[in-house]
């Protein structure tokens, strides 16, 4: 901190003081034979100089509270500090976008979110428009900063990429012109509502389907009461009968693996794969296809055994189904601290457009063909739910007419990377 320096007067009543104390001095030795003029002199002396005292005591006290005065105001200037921080650490941590605008909707703050959702670097002194490119999000700003009135409402934007919000604008509640605007982006929310809306729109047109077929055949058969006819129909009737309860069946295994904590124990991957290669070997053998297995060794994973038999009858299943003639090979092994479960097949393979798709639910290539093959369009999706439920991943390598590798990595049990090691 700077020292401060005495004030002219002190220093000139102290050098005063010590001229009249010499003076006063001179005057007791030479001047003794003029009575009291040294005595005057010296009280004189005295007097400034302890006037001088006072007033170097006063300043330094008023120094000292000038000190404690400046430390109180760096002490406060620090607790704003560090509140301003707790704001802006608040701000960054929240996961809805914030801007503080001036009433032209020019940028005065944005927070860590504002910047992520509209991915931009330097908005300070640009409108609303320029780092949004949302026309109706600045006039949500514009209309509460004429209007005086809080305004939200749920808006669309394009940039950088498709994304909704819920924006609102309020003025601040001091003299100032300032604005909030806050975004709450629900584009996921969105998203989900959607597939809801969609799987409730499949499940009932997967329903209606054969239910029409069945209503067409029983109304047939009511007009032309025929025995050959009646045999035919009838023997379709329960091909779509069976369709339905497959369709019902699929659903059940779905909605439980999404409701249902998995229940998990040690199981070897290899054991189920084998045991389901072995249980559809008849399947392909019908079909002229050579099913394999290979892995010897035990992939122990933590996971539930009726999820996982599941997984495997789907894959494999799919494999058969899916493969005119040629080869399925199944193979289990360890990779690092995964298990790696790949089923391999030379059958009609996936259009390289199509392979994002086809863990939708009810999403099929080629439906007439997955009709033919009895598939429900649900078996990929339980595969891919329960997979990740357990902490893994499904990969797809496909090639038109060539064949297709699907793989699943789970994590192997603890114990089992332990002993590896
Ligand atoms: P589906 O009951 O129709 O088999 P899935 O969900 O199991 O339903 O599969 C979705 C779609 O993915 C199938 O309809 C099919 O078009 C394609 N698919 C699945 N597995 C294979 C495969 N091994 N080879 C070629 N296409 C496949």
């Amino acid at each position: 901190m700077e020292m401060r320096r005495s004030p002219n007067w002190i220093a000139t009543a102290s050098l005063g003081g010590a001229l009249l104390l010499a003076l006063a001095g001179v005057g007791i030795l030479g001047f003794a034979w003029i009575p009291g003029v040294g005595w005057i002199l010296l009280l004189a002396a005295l007097l400034l100089g302890a006037l001088g005292i006072r007033a170097r005591q006063a300043l330094l006290e008023h120094e000292a509270a000038l000190e404690q005065r400046e430390s109180q105001a760096e002490r406060m200037r620090l607790q704003l500090d560090q509140q301003q921080a707790a704001v802006d650490n608040l701000a960054d941590g929240l996961d809805v976008a914030l801007f503080i605008c001036d009433a032209k909707a020019t940028i005065l703050y944005a927070n860590r979110r504002a910047t992520e959702l509209f991915r931009f670097e330097q908005p300070l002194g640009r409108t609303i428009l320029a780092v949004t490119l949302a026309y109706d999000l600045e006039r949500l700003v514009i209309v509460a900063g004429a209007t005086g009135e809080a305004q939200s409402a749920e808006l669309l934007f394009t940039y950088p990429e498709e994304k909704v919000g819920i924006a609102k604008a309020w003025p601040s509640r001091d003299e100032t012109d300032r604005l909030f605007l806050s975004i709450y982006e629900i584009t996921d929310l969105r998203r989900l509502e959607r597939v809801r809306r969609d799987f409730v729109a499949n499940v009932s047109h997967e329903l209606r389907t054969p239910l029409t077929v069945i209503r067409a055949m029983a109304e047939t058969l009511l007009d032309e009461p025929d025995r050959e006819l009646t045999e035919r129909y009838l023997h379709k009737v329960i091909g779509e009968v069976d369709r339905l309860s497959m369709i019902s069946q699929d659903l059940l295994v779905l909605s439980a693996a999404e409701s249902n904590p998995v229940r998990k124990q040690s199981c070897d991957l290899a054991e189920i794969f084998r045991g389901v290669v072995q249980q559809l070997a008849q399947k392909a053998q019908a079909k002229g296809l050579t099913l394999s297995f290979s892995g010897e060794a035990p992939c122990i994973v933590e996971a539930n055994p009726a999820q996982m038999i599941q997984v495997a009858v789907n894959l494999v299943d799919n494999a058969i189904n899916y493969t005119p003639e040629g080869a399925v090979e199944v193979s289990v092994r360890a990779e690092g601290e995964m298990a790696v479960a790949q089923v391999r097949d030379t059958g009609i393979g996936i259009p390289v457009e199509e392979v994002p798709r086809i863990f939708e639910r009810f999403y099929r290539v080629d439906k007439a063909r997955s009709r033919a093959t009895g598939g429900t369009g649900l078996g990929l999706s339980i595969v891919k739910h329960i997979v990740e439920a357990h902490g893994g991943a499904v990969e797809v390598d496909s090639a038109l007419n060539q064949g297709s590798t699907f793989r699943i990595r789970l994590p192997q049990a603890p114990e089992a990377t332990d002993s590896a090691r």
